[in-house]
C-alpha cells in the first residue's frame, strides 16, 4: 500500500537446479557462518533454506529452492518444474545453477523454457568451472537463451565475486519498480493443509483454478485482487502448488517456507494460520516467527475451528498454549475461524486493518518524549556499577514497523528488561496492537 515512505524488502535471489549440480555447496560457501544470523527468531535458523547475504553494501536474501535428491526421472522433472514455479513466483532474481561437467540436460532445457516464459532476471550459472579447460563448456549454456551465462567453481570459489557483481546489478532495477498500488497486501501463512486456499476461495467467493496440468505452463496471475466495503485488497497467494501429486514431505515443507517468504516480504499485513484441529506446531512458530522478525503487522488466525469439540473451557486452553508458543509477540491478536463456513472473516479484515494501521503509525516527537519522561519517572533507569543509564530523548525514525531512537548516554547501559518496559510503555500509551514495534539504542555523541 502507497506510503509517504517508500519501504524496500530485502530482494529474494532464488538457487534453482537439478540435484548435484552444486547448489548447496555455493549456497554455504556465500554465506558461510553469517547463517548464524537470525538466531533471537524462534525456529528459523535450524533449516539452511534461505539465508541473508550482503555484497557491496546490497543486502538480499539466499534462498536454496532444491532440497532432496530424487531417483526416477519422472519425480525428478516435476521436481525441478515446482522449483522453477515456485522462484519465479517467490523471488526478484533466479540463479540457474547447471553443471559445466555434464553439459546441458533434457530438464535443463524443460527448466529454461519455463524461466523464459516468465520474463524474471535469470543469471546461468555453469558450476564446476574448475579450470581454464572449463571454461569452454561455458559457451554451450548460451543455448538455453536465457541471457547473462557466468562460469564459477563453488567448491574452488573461483568467480563468486562476479557473479555476486551481477546479482547486485540484477537487482538494481527490482528497486526501481516498487510495488506500489492502492491495495491491501494480505499474505496467508501456515503449513500445508492449514486452510489458506479455502479461506482465499471463501474471501473471494468462488474457486479459482490455480493449477494447469498442462506441461511447462506456470500460473499467470498469484494474486487475488478484490474489493471489500470500498477497499481494495491484494490476497498473495501462497496455496496450490502441492496439487501435482508425489512430491516427498520434506520438499513440501520446504516450499512452503519459501513460499511465505516471498509472500511476508511482499505483503502489508499477514494473517498467521493455525489448524484448530492439530494445534500450534513448531512449524507454526517458524512462520509467525519469520513474520514477526521481517517487521509485519499480522493476526494469529485458529482455522478450522467448526471442527472443534468445544466447552467452555476450550478457546482458553487454545489462548494459553499459543500465548505460551508465541511469546515474542504478544502484539499480535487472536481470532478463532472458518474459512469452510465463513465464522468471523469480517472480523478477522477489521484486525488485519487495526494492524495495519499501527505498522504505519507516526508518533510526533513532542508527544513520544512525553511519554518517554512519564516511563522514565515511573521507573528509573538502571545503573551498573555506580553509572547511571541516562535517556536524552526520542525520536521515531520509520514506520513498517514504527521503529524508534532512545538517545542514552551509554549504550551498554541498557538492560534488555528496561528496554521491555518501554516497549511496553509505548506500547500502553499508543496503539501498537497487531504490529512489532523497534527501539534503537544510541549513544548521543
Ligand atoms: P546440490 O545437490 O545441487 O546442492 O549439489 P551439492 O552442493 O551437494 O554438490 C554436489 C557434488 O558436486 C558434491 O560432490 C560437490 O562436492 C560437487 N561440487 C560442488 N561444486 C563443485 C565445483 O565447483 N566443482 C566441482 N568439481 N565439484 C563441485
Ligand atoms: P492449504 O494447503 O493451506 O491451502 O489448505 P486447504 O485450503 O487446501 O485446506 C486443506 C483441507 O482442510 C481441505 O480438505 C479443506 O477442506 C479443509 N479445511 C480448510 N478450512 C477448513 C475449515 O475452516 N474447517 C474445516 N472443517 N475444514 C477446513
Amino acid at each position: 500500500m502507497r506510503n509517504e515512505e517508500k519501504f524496500m524488502a530485502k530482494p529474494l535471489v532464488a538457487i534453482v537446479g537439478r540435484p548435484n549440480v552444486g547448489k548447496s555447496t555455493f549456497f554455504n560457501r556465500i554465506t558461510g557462518t553469517k547463517l548464524a544470523i537470525v538466531e533471537d527468531t524462534p525456529g528459523v535458523t535450524r533449516d539452511r533454506i534461505y539465508a541473508d547475504a550482503e555484497w557491496l553494501g546490497k543486502e538480499f536474501t539466499l534462498v536454496d529452492t532444491g532440497g532432496v535428491d530424487m531417483d526416477t526421472e519422472d519425480v525428478l522433472l516435476r521436481q525441478m518444474r515446482m522449483q522453477a514455479e515456485l522462484a519465479i513466483e517467490a523471488s526478484q532474481l533466479i540463479l540457474f545453477f547447471v553443471d559445466g561437467k555434464t553439459g546441458i540436460t533434457s530438464e535443463d532445457y524443460e527448466v529454461a523454457k519455463m524461466l523464459r516464459k516468465s520474463g524474471k532476471p535469470v543469471i546461468v550459472v555453469v558450476n564446476k568451472t574448475d579450470n581454464k579447460n572449463d571454461e569452454q563448456n561455458i559457451y554451450d549454456f548460451y543455448e538455453l537463451g536465457l541471457g547473462e551465462v557466468i562460469g564459477i567453481s563453488s567448491s574452488q570459489g573461483l568467480g563468486l565475486g562476479d557473479l555476486l557483481d551481477l546479482v547486485i546489478s540484477g537487482l538494481g532495477e527490482y528497486e526501481t519498480d516498487g510495488e506500489e498500488d492502492d491495495t491491501l497486501k494480505i499474505a496467508l501463512v501456515g503449513k500445508p493443509n492449514v486452510g489458506k486456499s479455502s479461506l482465499t476461495n471463501k474471501i473471494l467467493g468462488y474457486d479459482r483454478v490455480i493449477v494447469s496440468d498442462i506441461p511447462g505452463t506456470t500460473r499467470d496471475a498469484i494474486d487475488s485482487v478484490f474489493e471489500r466495503g470500498g477497499q481494495k485488497y491484494t490476497i498473495i497467494d501462497t496455496a496450490g502448488m502441492r496439487k501435482k501429486g508425489r512430491i516427498d514431505d520434506k520438499s513440501i515443507e520446504r516450499y512452503s517456507v519459501i513460499r511465505a517468504l516471498g509472500a511476508v516480504r511482499r505483503a502489508d499485513v499477514a494473517v498467521v494460520m493455525i489448524d484448530a484441529t492439530e494445534g500450534i506446531t513448531e512449524q507454526d512458530v517458524k512462520v509467525a516467527g519469520y513474520v514477526d522478525s521481517e517487521g509485519k503487522p499480522c493476526v494469529i488466525a485458529v482455522n478450522k475451528w467448526d471442527a472443534v469439540e468445544k466447552d467452555t473451557y476450550t478457546i482458553e486452553e487454545y489462548n494459553k498454549k499459543i500465548s505460551a508458543d508465541l511469546a515474542f509477540m504478544p502484539y499480535a491478536q487472536r481470532i478463532y475461524i472458518s474459512a469452510q463456513t465463513g465464522l468471523r472473516i469480517d472480523r478477522l479484515f477489521a484486525m488485519l486493518h487495526t494492524a495495519y494501521e499501527n505498522n504505519i503509525r507516526r508518533i510526533p516527537t513532542g508527544v513520544l518524549n512525553d511519554c518517554l519522561q512519564d516511563a522514565v519517572t515511573a521507573a528509573e533507569p538502571p545503573s551498573t556499577k555506580g553509572r547511571r543509564l541516562k535517556i536524552y530523548y526520542m525520536t521515531q525514525v520509520s514506520v513498517k514497523p514504527p521503529t524508534f531512537v532512545l538517545f542514552v548516554n551509554e549504550t551498554a547501559l541498557m538492560h534488555f528488561s528496561y528496554q521491555r518496559y518501554l516497549e511496553n510503555y509505548l506500547r500502553k500509551t499508543f496503539d501498537f496492537t497487531g504490529t512489532p514495534i523497534k527501539i534503537i539504542v544510541r549513544q548521543k555523541s
